[in-house]
């Protein structure tokens, strides 16, 4: 199974997120570096560094010997795609401001989302998502968190619903060895594919291995989806309340292939707030069912 947790609150100091995640058993966690609903922030201080590799260091996980798998969500106001010079020039900042973040509390990876065309067409957009990498790498030539493009779930202009863009992507920039892939279940579902199935699962790993190598699959997103297959709805539920049910994440969770692979819950909270800690135990159960269940 993968490291199994989920996106976490930074609310009091990025630090914080460690305490949230053991509270609830997380073997992985996700976070914003920064508010992602603004476009700036403040930098990072030396002391919320220190903070947050301290916060990690003593917070345990499945392994022992290897610190907490930890990966960030970029700013959903990003828009690598955007043909207006303007949003496009700001989300390049903004993504490199958020690298640098990274880099800087040592998160594995950093999710993104590629972005939406606005009218412009796939073919501009994909260019324009290429080239917008290719400068933030080359303005930030030497770190090591590698930058994970998400599957979308391709509501209005949304690049990367279709696993070929992402494809494209990779062969059109110049350093494709900084970027991953992060599959959402969600997004794969709203854009058609039918991870119920019994051979869903595993004709979408094909299609994944063949677009862009199941070696750069770096994370995955465990969501259920409110809204029917292919329904191109961005809009995720609680494990097993959803569309998609629980079942289906089954055989990913049993999947050799990504056993070291982060795999974190960005579902509703719920009025109590326990809504990632009941679909983690949800997710375990499937894992070893309870005898004593009727
Ligand atoms: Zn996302
Ligand atoms: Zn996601």
């Amino acid at each position: 199974m993968g490291y199994l947790g989920a996106h976490v609150s930074t609310a009091g100091g990025v630090a914080r997120a460690f305490e949230r995640a053991a509270a609830i058993g997380c073997d992985a966690l996700q976070v914003f570096v920064k508010n992602a609903n603004a476009w700036r922030a403040k930098p990072l201080e030396a002391t919320t560094v220190d903070a947050f590799a301290a916060a990690r260091a003593v917070t345990p996980g499945r392994d022992v010997a290897a610190p907490l798998p930890v990966i960030a969500h970029a700013s959903y106001l990003i828009n690598l795609a955007s043909p207006l010079a303007e949003t496009a020039e700001r989300s390049r900042e903004a993504l490199l401001d958020e690298l640098r973040r990274c880099d800087s509390l040592g998160v594995d990876a950093l999710v993104v989302h590629p972005g939406a065309h606005v009218g412009s067409g796939p073919d501009a957009g994909l260019d324009a998502v290429a080239r917008a990498l290719d400068d933030v790498f080359a303005r930030h030539p030497d770190g090591r968190t590698r930058l994970l493009l998400e599957n979308t779930a391709g509501q209005g202009t949304v690049l990367g619903a279709d696993l070929a863009h992402h494809t494209r992507v990779l062969r059109s920039v110049a350093a494709p060895e900084r970027l991953g892939v992060c599959l959402d279940t969600c997004h794969a579902f709203a854009a058609g594919v039918d991870l119920r199935k019994p051979d869903g699962y595993e004709a979408f790993i094909e299609v994944a291995d063949a677009a862009v190598g199941l070696a750069r699959i770096m994370a995955w997103h465990l969501n259920d989806s409110r809204f029917p297959l292919g329904s191109r709805k961005d809009r995720h539920a609680n494990v097993g309340a959803g569309e998609l049910g629980a079942a289906a994440f089954l055989p990913l969770l049993v999947d050799p292939r990504f056993e070291r692979v982060p795999m974190v819950l960005e579902t509703p909270l719920g009025d109590d707030d326990q809504g990632h800690a009941r679909d983690l135990v949800t997710l375990r159960e499937l894992l070893s069912p309870q005898p004593s269940a009727t």
